[in-house]
Parts: C-alpha cells; structure tokens; sequence
C-alpha cells in the first residue's frame, strides 16, 4: 500500500533521509521510533508529499507520489493525517471542523457530512462536545476530534506524527485506546510515536531510524527481547 524504495532527502547538504526502503501493506500498523532529529516525520510527511522525496521511487496505491504530475488532491484524500499540535480551527465548532473537508473537497451533501461526522464523533467518545469549540476541550478531546476529521474523509491510510506527544500524561491513554480499536479494525497505519506501550502492543513491525536511515524493522516481540 506505502512503498519507499531508495528514497533520499536533503534539505539543502543536509541529508535528512538515507537509502529509505519501506513497504507497508495494506491493514498493517507500523510505529516507527527513533532519536528526535533522526527523520522520522519527515519520513511519515514524504508519503502525502508534505515534503518532497530528493530521489528513489514513493508509491501509494500504485500511485508515484514522487512523480510532480500526481494530483495531490487525490492522493491526500486517501491518506488522513494526525499532527502532533491538533491543527483544529480554532474559531469553528467540533462538527464544523470535521464536515469542513468532506463538503470541500468532496461535494458531499452537509445533511451528509453531517451524519459521518457524528458517527466519527460517537466512535471516538466525544459525540457530546459536537457544538462546543475547540478552545472548550482538553487536549485529548481535542486530538480525538481529529481524528474524527481525518476519518471523517473515509482514508485507506492514516498517518499519526507524534500523535500523543503534546498530552498531559492523564490524556495519553484515551487518544491512544482510540488508535488501538483503529488498528483492530484493519486500518493501515504508520505511527510516529514515543509511546513504547503501544509500539509493543498494537504495532505489527517497529521501524528505527537514526540520522536520517532506518537501522533496524522487526515485529514488537523481537524488536524488544533482548539481543
Ligand atoms: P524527527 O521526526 O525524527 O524528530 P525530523 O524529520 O523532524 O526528525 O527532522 C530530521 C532532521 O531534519 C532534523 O535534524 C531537523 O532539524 C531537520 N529538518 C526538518 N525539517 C527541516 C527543514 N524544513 N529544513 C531543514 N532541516 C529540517
Ligand atoms: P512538530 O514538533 O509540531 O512536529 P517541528 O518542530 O518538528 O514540529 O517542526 C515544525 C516545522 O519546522 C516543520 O515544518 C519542520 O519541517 C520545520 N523544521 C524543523 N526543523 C527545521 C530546521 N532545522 N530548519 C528548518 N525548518 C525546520
């Protein structure tokens, strides 16, 4: 479903990614760790083309997401996408935050969008707060609800950058419960995270990265048992 092959990237001489080959299939959950500054969201940013590969082949669903002429429209529909600082729009409610997208970009009717995002929203334990505004729920509140959004555009492909890394400590267990019934479903996803509880439990395989290249993928049970 996600396929790195050679792929590099330098910011100018600074070469943030090295030699990447990664294949992701379709329902797998990959966690990738690693050092802070060692590539790792520039990595997950690359697949919906956030950043731009320097060279090798990125494909998506059989789509080069390296090739210039693939509409990134297209591409990012299918690829929902959860940030460390949660990107609401601050001055629209819950619900609209969510419908925003599915009536933007893909003509969906608002009764609709509607209807999908409070499913989202009920699946995501926060239906209540639909009206509120961002600014009026905690921080796990607010990561669930994008969530929500991102799976409110019904994506094959969701990608979480450090998804419970700005939380409260309290918080990080209703964020990561949601992630966990998401890999459980079959979603295919690649997670960024510091979080090893998770990484052992729900990932299918563990990639490492330092400076810029992946040293080592392997299932969580070999990944963590020692050498
Ligand atoms: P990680 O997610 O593992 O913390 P990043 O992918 O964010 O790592 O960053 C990898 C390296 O690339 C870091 O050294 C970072 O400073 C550098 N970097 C990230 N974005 C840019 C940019 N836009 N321009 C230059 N350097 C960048
Ligand atoms: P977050 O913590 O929310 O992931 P970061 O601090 O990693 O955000 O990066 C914020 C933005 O700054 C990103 O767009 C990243 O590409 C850019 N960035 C990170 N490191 C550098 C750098 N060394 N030089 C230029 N831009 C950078």
């Amino acid at each position: 479903m996600i396929t790195f092959h050679e792929v590099n990237k330098f910011y100018g001489n600074f070469q943030v990614l090295t030699g990447i080959n990664l294949h992701v299939k379709p329902g797998e959950v990959v966690v990738v760790l690693g050092p802070s500054g060692s590539g790792k969201s520039t990595m997950l940013r690359c697949i919906n083309r956030l950043e731009e590969t320097s060279s090798g082949q990125l494909t998506v669903n059989g789509v080069r997401v390296d090739d210039r002429k693939t509409d990134l429209n297209k591409l990012r529909r299918n690829i929902g996408m959860v940030f460390q600082h949660f990107n609401l729009y601050p001055h629209k409610k819950v619900i609209d935050n969510i419908t925003l997208a599915p009536i933007k970009a893909l003509g969906v009717s608002k009764s609709e969008a509607h209807q999908t995002a409070m499913h989202y929203l009920e699946k995501v334990g926060i239906a209540d707060k639909a009206q509120s505004y961002p600014s009026q729920l905690s921080g796990g509140q607010q990561q669930r609800v994008a969530i929500a959004r991102g799976l409110a555009m019904k994506p094959q492909i969701m990608l979480f950058d450090e998804p419970t890394s700005a939380l409260d400590p309290e918080m990080v267990g209703e964020v990561l419960d949601v992630m966990k019934t998401l890999a459980r479903e079959g979603m295919t996803m690649v997670v960024v995270t510091h979080e090893m509880g998770f990484a052992r439990e729900v990932a299918d395989r563990v990639v490492f990265m330092d400076q810029g290249k992946i040293i080592e993928e392997a299932p969580p049970e070999q990944f963590f048992s020692a050498p």
